[in-house]
């Protein structure tokens, strides 16, 4: 009845709640400085705010339980929304079937294969029978020339760089079956938690120290202690640990670094992102959600946050997300905060030709190397089995989130199957619409 996880993110935190109601002795054992991984905030206006933009879905059944759990279920905030494309100089909206007929940069045929498309890949398509097509010839086919060179491609290749055509249909349709069962008469409804998700974070490290789990941070594992086959313990640059089960949720690009753990990443890659955020004076643009879809510009996405959640909860300021993924070959992988920012702020002036410097007041800029896996095409070859071959050890990562988009919601339905691989009882956690926890388990 003991489990030691290593790596404190959602994944490792979700299974230490799963396993603690249970019964079991567990210790999170996390490398930084405090839990909860890629979820993690800081200040800004007087509040606090998430380094990576975070928001979740209505169908998030296994985060919405969580939230329940925790009794933070009132304090979950439901918002419309609304996105945008920019493209040849303009922005477009994107919020209902009507504002597609005014993207001016396809006709109308286009627009009738774009809407069929969609629809198949987000309400029929089956994953499994398209693990091994790809997302860009198969738009080419079925979107047609027209609408997958003005939106799918320039959006594939925000998302994934050099990999956008190695990018198999499987990951297209967990994504589109995602936004569209978002949608209620066409509008997007996004939810976020008052307080930002810290409020998630500390009320859930609150309750996993009153249920007597152990959160041990600044504690990088760094060596397995191994005996014929079997796991017996693990060591930190201070610490070792003993006896039980352990469970490592860390990325699978970090398993090599681990002494005598026999691991390697099987393949999968990891993504970079960058997220440099601005807090401003003025609205930079009406939508929460814009993709950049013109060529040239150094970020992908401009996320409105304030367009989301009231500026008010800022002080009045309005906060503004620049996000980029990058390929860790990319000179974004090396490059330092203030190189970060003179490549991204002058070409914010070509999106809204009135925006100037002078309505900043802060900029930060939050990097990280393991954003997301390259699900490139044949990825459920590489997701390591969640039982290891070490006796003892279990493995749950993003990996295991494929076909599905890497979320919080999707870190839960991960730690669950995981725990019912260690023999751990999780049938509490509801299963929604998540394609994940299906491969490797
Ligand atoms: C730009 C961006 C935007 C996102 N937007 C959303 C969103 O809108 N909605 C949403 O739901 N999700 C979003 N996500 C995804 C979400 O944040 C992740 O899916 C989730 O937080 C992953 O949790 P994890 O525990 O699997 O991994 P991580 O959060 O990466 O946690 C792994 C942990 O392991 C630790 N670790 C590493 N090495 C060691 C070691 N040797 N020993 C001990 N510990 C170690 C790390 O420090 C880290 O804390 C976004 C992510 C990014 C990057």
């Amino acid at each position: 009845m003991k489990l030691t996880i290593i790596g404190g993110g959602m994944t490792g935190l979700s299974a230490a709640y799963l396993a603690a109601k249970q019964g079991y002795q567990v210790t999170i054992v996390e490398a930084a400085d405090k839990a909860g991984g890629l979820l993690n905030t800081f200040e800004i206006g007087g509040n606090q705010l998430e380094h990576y933009y975070h928001h979740f879905f209505t169908q998030d059944a296994e985060l919405h339980w969580l939230l329940k759990e925790l009794g933070l279920a009132d304090q979950t905030i439901y918002k419309k929304t609304t996105m945008g494309v920019f493209r040849e100089g303009v922005l477009y909206d994107f919020n209902s079937p009507f504002d597609l007929l005014k993207f001016k940069p396809v006709g109308l045929f286009d627009i009738f294969r774009f809407g069929m498309s969609s629809l198949y890949l987000g309400k029929i398509a089956k994953w499994k029978e398209n693990e091994g097509v790809s997302t860009l010839s198969w738009f080419y086919k079925w979107a047609g020339r027209n609408m997958t060179d003005a939106l799918w491609k320039p959006m594939l290749d925000i998302k994934f760089g050099p990999y956008a055509d190695k990018v198999p249909l499987a990951w297209m349709i967990g994504r589109l079956a995602q936004r569209l069962n978002s949608r209620k008469g066409g509008d997007e409804r996004l939810a976020y938690i008052g307080g930002s998700w810290k409020t998630l974070l500390d009320t859930l490290t609150g309750k996993l120290k009153e249920m007597g789990v152990e959160i041990l941070v600044n504690e990088p594992v760094e060596e397995f202690i191994v005996e014929e086959g079997e796991l017996k313990g693990i060591k930190t640059r201070t610490r070792e640990f003993d006896g039980g089960k352990y469970l490592l949720t860390i990325p699978s690009l970090y398993f090599e670094k681990i002494k005598n753990s026999g691991l390697d990443d099987n393949g999968v890659e990891y993504f970079g992102a960058v997220c440099t955020i601005l807090e401003l004076k003025k609205s930079f643009s009406r939508v929460y959600w814009m993709n950049v879809a013109d060529p040239g510009f150094p970020f992908g996405g401009i996320i409105e946050h304030t367009n989301f959640i009231p500026k008010e909860e800022y002080n009045g300021s309005h906060i503004l997300y620049l996000s980029r993924y990058f390929a860790m070959s990319e000179d974004l992988a090396t490059m330092t905060d203030e190189q970060i920012k003179e490549k991204m702020i002058p070409p914010l002036k070509k999106i809204n030709p009135e925006f100037s410097e002078d309505w900043i007041k802060n900029v930060f800029v939050f990097k990280t190397k393991t954003a997301a896996t390259v699900c490139d095409i044949g990825f459920s070859e590489k997701v390591p089995h969640c039982k290891a071959e070490l006796k003892n050890l279990y493995i749950a990562n993003m990996a295991h989130i494929y076909p599905d988009e890497r979320s919080t919601n999707n870190s839960i339905r991960v730690a669950a199957e995981a725990c019912k691989v260690m023999e751990i009882n999780a049938d509490q956690v509801p299963y929604g619409a998540s394609l994940s926890g299906q491969i490797g388990f």
